[in-house]
């Protein structure tokens, strides 16, 4: 039951995979199997080991390269699994130009494993094409970019990019983890790869870890597949199962968690103590145009800065609704302090060179009442004006 005129909703409940064939189960089976017999002693079958193939795998490999538009996907042990065995497809010599405020995990890759085997990189702040044009070399293979990007949100033009790439002979991987296919899809806009950490909004309820890859052209699905047998981190059917269950919501919790961002980050502006909010659904964020043509909505991920170290502190023992974590994309809000958690493999200058200030917190928003997380950060606020009156 596939077609392309439904919409991306009705896609996510009704595709390929929705009715097991034989069985009629409206869930997918979970195929606990590390081998295949071959019936035939001539002609083995479509399946022989599960490293190599398994039909609980294939279903989310293949749903989530419908629902990406690619012609081909692959599920990984997690989303830097997805990420590493991508970077494979390159050879010690060649070059890549990265986004300046990547993931940190793909930031530790690529300066103290790839640089090992002779893979050169550069950072670069790929909101400026003219800069991002300039550092592109003659061994230059690949642009690596998120965007919206970790964790200031700061918007890369996805379609010029994928221009600059293709005129350089170089090609683009794009993280999606922050918007997922229901919000952007990059392989429309011209990327040849898109890649997710699965363990945040795909399955959505902080309970798995997963990576997920997609790509466009059927050559370079032939290439990524030997890499992913061959380098062999592929994701466990059980995992495969919790993020398809995670998948059929996507649309409905996202959209849910979208709208709470919205209005938590308009109520921040209006906070005292809230020196700068980052939101691409915000007018006056940098990149918010160019956010609306190459996307269908702003997410549900937002950071805002308060003074220092101190106040981040008091702020975040005053609440009581977020969960204080690592990670993002579930149905329960989580808040992260950058600097000591996704960023903490950066060394403190790179960091701060990135803007990644001390005071800075990232929120994930997921589906509790949005009155009710408003009234929570009202209170923290209400503690810290509190404090500091005190202390005067
Ligand atoms: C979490 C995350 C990753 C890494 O994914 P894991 O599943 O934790 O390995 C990569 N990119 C982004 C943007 C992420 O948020």
């Amino acid at each position: 039951m596939s077609n392309d005129t439904f919409t991306f909703s009705t896609r996510l409940i009704h595709n390929e995979n929705s009715v097991d064939r034989e069985t009629g189960a409206v869930s997918v089976p979970i195929n606990h199997t590390s081998t295949f017999h071959q019936f035939d002693f001539d002609s083995f079958g479509k399946y022989d080991y599960a490293r190599s193939g398994n039909p609980t795998r294939d279903a989310l490999e293949e749903t989530i390269a419908h629902l990406e538009g690619g012609v081909r996907g692959f599920a990984f042990a997690s989303g830097m699994a997805a990420i590493s065995t991508a970077f494979l497809l390159l050879s010690k010599e060649d070059h890549v130009v990265i986004c300046e405020d990547v993931y940190g995990g793909t930031f530790r890759l690529v300066t103290q494993v790839l640089h090992r085997f002779g893979i050169d990189h550069s950072f670069v702040d790929t909101t400026d094409l003219q800069k991002l044009k300039e550092s592109i070399q003659p061994n230059t293979k690949m642009i690596y970019v998120e965007t919206p990007s970790n964790p200031l949100l700061k918007v890369t033009d996805l379609k010029e990019v994928c221009r600059i790439a293709k005129e350089n002979n170089c090609l683009t991987f794009v993280d999606n983890t922050f918007l997922t296919p229901s919000l952007q899809r990059p392989l429309e806009l011209g990327a040849d790869i898109v890649l997710h950490s699965a363990t945040k909004f795909l399955s959505g309820h902080s309970d798995v870890v997963a990576g997920l890859a997609v790509v466009k052209d059927k050559e370079l699905g032939e290439k990524l597949y030997f890499l992913q047998n061959t380098f062999g981190s592929v994701l466990g059917v059980q995992d495969c199962w919790l993020v398809m269950r995670g998948l059929k919501t996507l649309d409905v919790r996202l959209k849910q968690s979208q709208a709470s961002a919205q209005r938590i980050s308009e109520y921040l502006t209006t906070i005292h103590e809230v020196k700068h909010v980052y939101y691409p659904g915000l007018s006056d964020h940098e990149g918010a145009s160019i956010h609306e043509q190459q996307s269908e909505g702003p997410g549900a991920v937002l950071s805002f800065r308060l003074e220092d170290a101190d106040t981040v502190k008091q702020f975040v023992s005053n609440l009581q609704i977020p969960v204080f974590a690592v990670s993002l994309g579930a149905v329960e809000s989580i808040l992260s302090y950058p600097a000591k958690m996704s960023h903490a493999a950066m060394p403190q200058e790179e960091r701060e060179a990135r803007g990644i200030h001390d005071g800075l917190l990232r929120l994930s928003v997921g589906l509790e009442n949005v009155d009710d997380l408003i009234k929570d950060f009202e209170t923290a606020f209400e503690a810290i004006r509190k404090n500091k009156v005190e202390i005067n």
